[in-house]
């Protein structure tokens, strides 16, 4: 499966964490097919843990490759890190199933 970014209305309502607005199993967002184009609602709310849970994913990471922390230390960064980190989970415990 190939993530594409290309839009509709999944990509804009939908969410991989929180599940599809419309009850669709075929949603293409919480099957990974397409990322969604914005956090929903309980997204916002986790935000916060995200931050935090996706600095110290990124942190670890950093440190592997020998300690170095350069500038691209945001926000965004990190709740992405911890999003991606989420999704690989994912796919990983649905391979073990
Ligand atoms: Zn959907
Ligand atoms: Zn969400």
């Amino acid at each position: 499966m190939t993530e594409t970014d290309e839009k509709d209305v999944h990509t804009e309502h939908c969410c991989a964490e929180h599940g599809c607005k419309y009850g669709d199993p075929d949603c293409p967002v919480v099957n990974d097919i397409k990322l969604q184009s914005y956090p929903c609602e309980r997204c916002d709310e986790d935000a916060r843990d995200d931050e935090k849970q996706g600095e110290a994913i990124y942190r670890a990471v950093y440190q592997h490759q020998g300690g170095k922390w350069e500038a691209n230390e945001s926000r965004e960064v990190w709740s992405e890190t911890a999003k991606r980190y989420r999704r690989f989970l994912r796919e990983i415990e649905r391979r073990e199933k």
